[in-house]
């Protein structure tokens, strides 16, 4: 569309495959003409919700520099028929087109005075003016979403955190309420929330510094063309829901991987013949769910659950929380049911009716699986209750 913001500008935008991600920074692609290449990835968040084999990514060819190892740079992805913006190099220019377009409502009377202003030891991304008055705004990124909702972080963020607390001092500074803008890359959410089950502490940060930080959650759309599409509005942050939520307890999903096939005495369960491959273990800690989970991560000499047996033999164990006042171990056990096949009758289910808390998930690993993905945020994302 004519006119419309590009934060690529006439940049030509290449289609190519998702392979793989070797590391945090760099993607195995391929292009549409056929040609494998490696693409830089400059986005630090897991999105393993989103970068599956196949999956169509957009890069852009940079000039080469000494310091990269490609001259490819992956800056979006297709999820859904919704073109999604990657590069976070890009966030802050997307920021100060939406600032100084007027597309943010509750900013409308600011003009942005700094960019990447230092104050003491911490910089920020804006300093906004309006007549004599100032206000401190930082910007972040928001690709996770689903269900209805967008979450953030996908990934611990001390950084992240310490920002927060950074714009929260600066109120004691007598300038305006100081601002965190999140850019959510989708139209399709209704709700904004910190991401409690992935970052607890980012999360109880979040909700400590609410008298004293603006949080402003604005979701845009991109044209496939990465052109910025003329919809934005506010996303709802539901407080109250997050109030309740957020906590040291609920239940979780235990990805275990077992290197080669086995036989494994359960305790009084007695033998399991393993296969290799991934299994999937529901669990559930209403009070102390860090310190179990914690607990499942180290091999201990005295076996107490069933899990701990097929955990000393495991190469891999994933632990994913899922933070909820409710009860809802042995329902998701059910929904893991639907996906998986239980993997040993009464493992983990000593205390309920389940046929099992154990799945095999065979050699895929489910963070591999979109359906899994799909369950995870299922529950991960429920409607907020009042
Ligand atoms: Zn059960």
């Amino acid at each position: 569309m004519a006119g419309s913001f590009r934060p690529f500008g006439n940049t030509r935008l290449r289609r190519a495959r998702f392979i793989a991600r070797p590391n945090r920074f760099l993607v195995h692609c391929q292009l549409h003409s056929g040609e494998r290449i490696e693409a830089f990835m400059p986005n630090p968040g897991r999105m393993d919700e989103m970068l599956f084999p196949d999956t169509e990514l957009t890069v852009i060819q940079a000039p080469t520099s000494a310091t990269r190892r490609t001259q490819w740079t992956c800056v979006g992805l297709e999820r859904d028929g919704e073109s999604i913006l990657l590069d976070t190099h890009r966030t802050n220019a997307v920021a100060r087109h939406l600032l100084e377009s007027r597309r943010i409502p509750s900013l409308l009377g600011w003009d942005v005075a700094g960019a990447e202003v230092t104050v003491g030891h911490s910089r920020f991304d804006f300093l906004l003016q309006q007549g004599r008055r100032r206000l401190w705004l930082e910007v972040k990124s928001c690709t996770l979403f689903g269900n209805g909702s967008a979450m953030f972080p996908d990934a611990v963020t001390e950084r992240g955190r310490r920002h927060l607390q950074e714009l929260a001092h600066l109120r004691q500074t007598g300038a305006a309420r100081p601002v965190v803008l999140f850019v959510v890359h989708s139209l399709r959410p209704n709700w904004f929330l910190p991401d409690y089950h992935t970052d607890l502490a980012f999360s109880r940060t979040f909700l400590a510094v609410r008298p004293h930080v603006r949080v402003l959650p604005v979701a845009i759309g991109w044209n496939p063309d990465f052109s910025l599409r003329d919809e934005s509005r506010l996303l709802r942050i539901p407080w109250s829901h997050l109030q309740r939520e957020i906590g040291d307890r609920g239940a979780y999903l235990l990805l275990l991987r077992l290197p080669e096939a086995r036989a494994l005495e359960i305790g009084r369960l007695g033998e399991m013949q393993a296969q290799a491959g991934w299994y999937i273990y529901v669990g559930s800690a209403m009070a102390g769910l860090d310190a179990r989970l914690q607990r499942h991560q180290r091999r201990r000499k005295r076996f107490h659950w069933h899990v701990d047996y097929l955990r000393d033999a495991a190469a891999e164990v994933v632990p994913l929380p899922i933070r909820s006042s409710l009860r809802q171990e042995c329902d998701l056990a059910a929904a893991v049911g639907r996906l998986y096949p239980t993997a040993m009758p009464r493992f983990g289910a000593s205390d309920c009716s389940c046929p099992g808390h154990l799945f095999a998930a065979g050699s895929t690993a489910p963070l591999d699986n979109p359906a899994f993905h799909l369950l995870l945020q299922q529950y991960r994302m429920p409607q907020p209750r009042r």
